[in-house]
């Protein structure tokens, strides 16, 4: 189920150093041909390595144009089907559409909270860098002995 890069939508993210799919896939699969030497489509990505596709969505999810498609198994999507995300700031939006015709559409939040508001440090001790240095900061001693004798039948 890898993914493929509609050339008519995708703009490149606009010719930034690292275009979104490329920041978010876990297997550094996606690159943007920034010229068209490798792919004959200058500013637009692709997936270099259709077969190491992990097929976790997330360049699908994260594409600003909704440029990234998937080749679903047949078993799971029909041929002629197919299942595509539009993500929000608050949701995220599932088209799915079946190979006569029929479209169904199924919206969820993906969060509670306003885009940008978490503060995941607050109240927390600020980092001293200095101190990964430190053995004794990044571990701790053992205090528990194992009795090997309870794992042994008598
Ligand atoms: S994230 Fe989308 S628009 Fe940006 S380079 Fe990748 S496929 Fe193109
Ligand atoms: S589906 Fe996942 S592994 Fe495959 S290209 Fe997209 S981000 Fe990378």
């Amino acid at each position: 189920m890898p993914t493929y890069v509609r050339t008519d939508k995708c703009d490149g993210c606009k010719g930034q150093d690292k275009a979104a799919c490329m920041y978010i896939c876990p297997h550094d699969l996606m690159k943007l041909d920034k010229d068209g030497s490798e792919t004959g489509h200058p500013m637009k990505a692709w997936n270099q390595e259709p077969e190491q596709c992990w097929e976790c969505y997330s360049c699908v999810k994260i594409c600003p144009q909704n440029a990234i498609e998937c080749r679903h198994y047949a078993d799971v999507v029909p041929l002629g089907g197919s299942v595509q995300p539009l993500r929000g700031t608050d949701s995220i939006m599932w088209t799915i559409r079946f190979r006569n015709g029929n479209i169904k559409r199924f919206k969820f939040p993906i969060r509670t909270t306003p885009e940008g508001s978490i503060k995941p440090y607050e109240g927390k001790p600020k980092a001293e860098m200095s101190d990964i240095e430190k053995h004794d900061t990044l571990f701790t001693k053992a205090t528990h002995k194992c009795d090997m004798s309870q794992f042994v039948s008598s």
